[in-house]
């Protein structure tokens, strides 16, 4: 988790003016977009293969990673960090307590 604050904390001073709650929303959505296009690109869905060839890993775990920093952002704005890691925990205890996991 701290890493993913530290990328949202360059990603801030790189990019001072895009840190207002809509401009993350926004973010976020476009980065899920991105995703999604890549799911479509892995998937040969329509012509995306025609134009951008083979999918590659590292072109999916990067649009990956852009989405979830949008997400860490509006935690990170919200000052609700603990709380996602409370939830997160919370999550797992009851995966856990239900047999799904180890
Ligand atoms: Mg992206």
């Amino acid at each position: 988790m701290e890493r993913f604050y530290k990328m949202v904390e360059a990603s801030n001073k790189k990019f001072p003016k895009g840190v207002e709650p809509f401009q993350m929303a926004t973010r976020l959505l476009e980065e899920c977009g991105e995703v999604a296009s890549e799911i479509n690109l892995w998937e040969d869905s329509g012509v995306k293969r025609m134009k951008h060839g083979e999918p590659k890993k590292e072109d999916l775990a990067n649009e990956l990673r852009q989405a979830i920093v949008e997400l860490f952002k509006i935690a990170k704005y919200y000052g609700v960090e603990a709380e996602l890691e409370d939830a997160i925990e919370r999550s797992l205890a009851r995966s856990k307590s239900e047999g799904l996991i180890d």
